[in-house]
């Protein structure tokens, strides 16, 4: 059943704050319409771990109070937000999906959570995620699975499946979500919507709970390419309470997004990067692939192929990279100083260390613990050079290559994701597989390159989404929003309307709630 168009849930950011504008709409309305298509939805999704209806439309309210005295607004005042639950949020819990940091409630706002409430942007609620953003499939967290509102049997994505899966659903026009490896674009990709690493660095990792420091990085989870450029420009910019935060100013992203939507690609060099592709990508991702390629240039874009021959030691090297820094971040949840605390059976009276491993040992789940072993023997005495300092040398080429790249190409394209959803449960047991879905994401977060999935196609035959890959130079954001912009305006325009009316469940879950208009 079509939703009728009066549902404020089936619009963009950018209409909502067109319409909120215009005086059509308030605040209050647009949040409580989302608030209860979550409440009518979710049950099914389980995209949120928290929501927050009090909270959000308090802010609703204060944006229409604000709208009403014509005091400033920002570009997006009003239109209400979920925010992944890895973000610090004052007075509400975040759990980064964890039973150890069960029942913590934040004494402060991460900073890219302080700019949305500035920003006038109702936080709807926190979302699910793999415990600490480890996993791809949202399956890791330790309260329960999101399921693909595409089919509700499979796999939303990870480790931000809940951020994708909310704006998939439309429980939220915009979501925030983090990219370690690929945790905000791969979500993207299997859920038809459009997601954003910016370049590391520009977005403030301030009150972003650690996976890996040195690749961890905040971005906008969308339905269009604008309103991720909408919103990266209100997350983005200098912290200084982040030291790897870039002093320079926001880029130009939503005017690259409109110059991009025009169609105009004259000049622009694409790379296909040969090592992100072929074997071991399913032939329906490769071939809607192929299709975005050839509407590029259709739009005047030039195609070059180039060869990144580091980047089949990507996966290699960020999985010694990444458990090392995980497993020194995760050190400090040490039942001391937050969330759970568990005493130690048949210890008369326990000892710190005791009462520690009883925490850790009921508090981490089975990926969070391997994860720790293996950072904590690449970092061992003895190890170290063969291990980490290995990986971090091949890091270095891994950035070279792209510098070489970016010589010839202004930005590198590939499928986002190898697969299409795959069904919940399938690679649960196989972290190897799991492991995999990163393969063509995880050079950009390596070098601190920003990237960009926009959705590319049906690219099976059970008709689930896949993702175009965009990646440009460090600090070079606005090509992704001009590139991707345009492409999905030639595919919108092939389809005749967005990707996500094709999603036959999210048909059958308003059918089964009632709309919710
Ligand atoms: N799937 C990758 C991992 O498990 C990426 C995670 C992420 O980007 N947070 O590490």
């Amino acid at each position: 059943m079509t939703a009728p168009t009066t549902d404020w849930t089936r619009r963009t950011a950018a209409e909502l704050a067109d319409a909120l504008a215009a005086g059509e709409v308030t605040s209050v309305e647009l949040t409580r319409a989302h608030l209860d298509r979550i409440a009518a939805v979710d049950g099914e999704v389980h995209a949120f771990l928290h929501v927050d209806a009090d909270g959000a439309l308090a802010e609703a309210a204060a944006s229409d109070a604000r709208r009403a005295a014509g005091a400033p607004l920002s570009s997006l005042d009003g239109v209400p937000i979920a925010v992944k639950d890895v973000l610090a949020t004052a007075g509400l819990p975040t759990t980064c999906g964890s039973k150890i940091l069960e029942g913590w409630v934040p004494p402060y706002d991460a900073t890219v959570v302080r700019k949305l409430r500035e920003a006038g942007l109702p936080i709807l609620g926190k979302t699910n995620m793999d415990e600490f953003a480890m996993g791809s499939s949202t399956e890791h967290s330790a309260y329960g699975a999101t399921h693909n509102p595409w089919d509700l049997d499979r796999i939303p994505g990870g480790s931000g499946g809940g951020s994708a899966a909310a704006v998939a659903a439309f429980e939220a026009p915009l979501a925030i979500g983090t990219d370690t490896g690929g945790s905000i674009r791969q979500p993207g990709a299997v859920t038809g919507t459009v997601g954003v690493k910016p370049t590391y660095g520009s977005v403030s990792r301030y009150g972003l709970v650690a996976l890996a420091n040195s690749l961890d990085q905040a971005g906008p989870v969308t339905r269009t390419v604008l309103d991720s450029a909408l919103l990266h420009e209100v997350i983005g910019g200098h912290d200084e309470l982040d030291s790897t935060s870039i002093d320079r100013p926001v880029g130009a992203y939503v005017e690259a997004a409109r110059q991009g939507a025009a169609g105009d690609m004259t000049g622009v060099r694409i790379g296909v990067v040969t090592e992100l592709g072929g074997e071991g990508y399913q032939p329906g991702v490769l071939a809607r692939f192929q299709e975005s390629v050839d509407l590029l240039v259709k739009a005047g874009a030039e195609v070059v192929e180039v060869s990144c021959p580091t980047f089949v030691h990507a996966l290699a090297t960020y999985y010694l990279i990444l458990p090392a820094e995980a497993s020194s971040n995760l050190a400090k949840f040490d039942a001391m100083r937050y969330g759970l605390r568990v005493l130690p059976e048949g210890i008369e009276s326990p000892s710190a260390e005791d009462v520690m491993r009883a925490t850790r040992d009921a508090g981490f789940g089975d990926e969070v613990k391997r994860r720790i072993i293996l950072g904590t023997y690449a970092l061992s005495s003895g190890y170290y050079d063969a291990y980490y300092g290995q990986a971090q040398k091949v890091r270095t080429l891994i950035s070279r290559d792209f510098d070489a790249a970016f010589e010839k190409a202004d930005v590198l394209v590939s499928p986002t994701a190898p697969t299409t959803a795959f069904k919940l449960g399938e690679k649960l047991d196989d972290p190897i597989a799991m492991y995999l879905n990163d393969l063509a994401t995880i050079p950009a977060n390596l070098a601190g390159v920003p990237g960009i999935s926009v959705p590319s196609g049906l690219a099976d035959e059970d008709g689930l989404p896949a993702g175009f890959q965009i990646l440009a130079p460090a600090l070079a954001d606005e090509r992704l929003y001009r590139v991707g912009a345009a492409l999905e305006a030639a595919l919108l325009d092939q389809w005749g309307g967005p990707l996500l009316d094709k999603a036959p469940e999210l048909g059958k879950l308003d059918h089964r709630n009632g709309d919710s208009a």
